[in-house]
């Protein structure tokens, strides 16, 4: 079984709802006044099984849109995931503003299929329809109408001539028709919401993606509202679940009539976003004005309207009939996913003037214009998994996580998983658990970590290494990306990492036990020895390790400032020479001034001693000297 979604386009009055009646046996006008006035002010709906040639059911369910020129807002609710469209025309009027606007929606919105459908045929003579149908003809060169690859035919619904053929037209089409992927979420714009005695909330849509079953939690976006699928219909009979493709009805529990509206996505809970910044090719009818930057718009998307402004991101102002790349502002969140079209009308007076592509949902805040361009130009003709490729690429060593790419892509696990692994196997990307980084921007990665390292041993060469915090934080990266870097560098040798400290394969000072229990030695003599210092030779004798790794030793104590140095062979505990500064302010409290002789006496140490200390103190300013004096200060 098949479903397909079939609209009608035209000008009012011409017959559009009277064929879906006589194709269906369904009068779509359903609202009192649209009875009363009759004509069609919102959309209306109906549905008709037929078989194909090959016995299988086709389903198809229509949507007939209101053709009046008030009303294209309602038409541009219902024209959003149609597979096939009835271009309808009356043979008496032939081509009128609506037919014109509704054709160049149908083609901005890259409807795939068409049958043009001339109608009131009974209401002309021969000579009169072939005039209609040569004018038409012209009208739809070179378009997917175009009478070389699509169907005209022509009808009445007066008399039910051309129905048949008509049906067995769409039944031809049909047949051509791909079924619908469910490969990404499902996404169900809500065209209608009403109460239904004995139910509750029902609401309505096309089913543009995946598919929802009887009993499955569901999200309302933007407002991001949870609620449960009580019942499924399709096409006017329940059903275990909908696909996409489908005239879909819910019945949901959990959420009012008067919390919804049309506009609002269904979606699986918790995994898409809506966003109010839009990547898109946007191309300008020949029609229109020339665009100019800044322009604000009016965005319809499926069943969604709100106001954009337009960022023109190569020409401005955009010519008439031109396509370029372009952000569009939103004024509110909406639920847009790459390959979603959407129609954008002049913000006053209100009139199609173009339509846009999406290229990507989810902009980068700070990436450079050129580098932007170049990632829109890379993605609007890619494959999926070139698309793909480009996303991880753009994020360079920060990677992209599965979960970002699937609020990218709306694309399922099991298909970006199946096309990232594809990826690894390739070796275009490094797949990190769910976080996938381009092979570049891995290897370019790699080399920063190596520069951070290196200049870090160089700036620090007595220290055993980094630590991984700040090599992350200076290099930039996640920390799932800085392991898996480093397991890489020390499989190759090229790095060790002990801990929390990380250094370059050779470098940083590694202390050993011995080593350790030395360095304990050399600061214990010292500190214990006060002023009355040992000579470093006598320190050195009583050593455990040999004189190369003692020298080591010394250096990086004195490094570390635990050693102060005040001449080749006299030493310091830093601890000493505090006490000797406190030493020194008490002794300023009983005279200002201090020669030698009672320095001497003071800190109980020789001349030999004493002369290096006073100029260690002048050189900190504790003391000046005058004369042979030194005043304290
Ligand atoms: P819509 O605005 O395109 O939906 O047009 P309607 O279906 O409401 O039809 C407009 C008018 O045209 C109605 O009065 C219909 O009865 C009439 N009409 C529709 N189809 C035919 C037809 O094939 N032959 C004739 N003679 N009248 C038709
Ligand atoms: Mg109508």
């Amino acid at each position: 079984m098949k479903s397909v979604i079939i609209g009608t386009a035209g000008h009012i009055d011409h017959g559009k709802t009277t064929l879906v009646k006589a194709l269906t046996g369904i009068d779509a006008d359903r609202l009192e006044e649209e009875k009363r006035r009759g004509i069609t002010i919102d959309l209306g709906f109906a549905h008709l099984e037929l078989k194909a040639a090959s016995g299988e059911k086709l389903r198809l369910g229509f949507v007939d849109v209101p053709g009046h020129e008030r009303f294209v807002r309602n038409m541009l609710a219902g024209v959003g995931g149609i597979d096939l469209v009835l271009l309808v025309v009356a043979a008496d009027e032939s081509i009128k503003p609506q037919t014109r606007e509704h054709f160049e929606i149908c083609r901005l919105l890259s409807i795939p299929r068409g049958i043009v459908v001339i109608t009131k045929a009974d209401l002309v003579d021969e000579d009169m329809l072939n005039v209609a149908k040569m004018e038409i003809e012209e009208f739809v060169r070179g378009s997917f109408l175009d009478a070389a690859q699509s169907p005209m035919v022509e009808v009445s619904a007066l008399n039910g001539a051309g129905l048949e053929k008509l049906k067995q037209e769409i039944v031809r089409l049909v047949a051509e028709i791909p079924v619908r992927s469910t490969e990404a979420f499902f996404r169900l714009p809500m065209d209608r919401v009403f109460v239904m005695k004995g139910f509750g909330t029902v609401v309505t849509g096309t089913l543009i993606a995946g598919k929802v079953g009887k009993e499955e939690e569901i999200e309302i976006l933007p407002q991001r509202r949870r609620a449960r699928v009580r019942g499924v219909q399709v096409h006017g009979s329940s059903a275990e679940q909908a696909i996409a493709g489908q005239r879909t009805a819910l019945n949901l529990a959990g959420v009012e009539v008067e919390d919804m509206a049309r506009g609002m996505t269904l979606t699986n809970p918790g995994v898409l976003e809506p966003t109010l910044r839009l990547h898109v090719q946007l191309s300008l009818l020949k029609s229109a004005k020339p665009l100019k930057d800044r322009s604000r718009v009016h965005l319809h998307a499926f069943t969604s309207e709100t106001i954009a402004e337009v960022v023109l991101l190569e020409e401005n102002p955009l010519k008439p009939g031109a396509t370029a790349l372009a952000e569009l502002r939103t004024s509110e969140p909406v639920l847009l996913l790459p390959g979603d079209r959407a129609i954008l009308r002049q913000f006053s007076p209100v009139v199609t003037i173009g339509g846009v592509v999406v290229l990507d949902a989810f902009p980068l805040h700070r990436q450079k214009k050129e580098a932007r361009v170049s990632f829109l130009r890379g993605i609007a003709n890619g494959s999926r998994q070139e698309m793909l490729l480009a996303r991880i690429a753009r994020r360079e060593s920060g990677g992209l996580s599965l979960a970002e790419a699937i609020r990218e892509t709306g694309l399922r696990p099991s298909v970006l998983q199946a096309d990232s692994k594809a990826l690894a196997q390739q070796k275009k990307i490094v797949l990190l658990g769910d976080l996938m980084v381009s092979a570049e921007s891995f290897t370019k990665a790699r080399e920063r970590i190596s520069k951070t390292l290196d200049a870090f041993h160089k700036a620090n060469p007595l220290v055993r290494g980094m630590s991984k915090e700040e090599l992350r934080t200076k290099a930039g990266l996640r920390p799932e990306v800085l392991e898996e870097l480093l397991a890489h560098l020390v499989r190759e040798k090229k790095a060790e990492a002990t801990g929390e400290l990380v250094r370059l394969a050779g470098r940083g000072v590694e202390l050993k036990d011995d080593e350790a229990k030395a360095k304990n030695q050399i600061e214990n003599a010292f500190a214990s020895a006060g002023l009355k210092v040992p000579t470093m030779k006598e320190v050195l004798a009583k050593l455990p390790v040999d004189k190369d790794r003692a020298h080591k030793l010394i250096t990086l104590l004195l490094r570390d400032r635990i050693l102060i140095k005040l001449t080749d062979d006299l030493v310091f505990h830093q601890t000493a020479l505090q006490e000797l500064r406190r030493i020194m302010t008490e002794y300023k409290t009983r005279s200002a001034k201090i020669d030698v002789p009672t320095f001497k006496e003071l800190t109980g140490i020789s001349r030999k001693y004493a002369i290096p200390l006073l100029e260690y103190l002048d050189n900190q300013r504790v003391t000046r000297r005058v004369g042979d004096e030194r005043v304290i200060l």
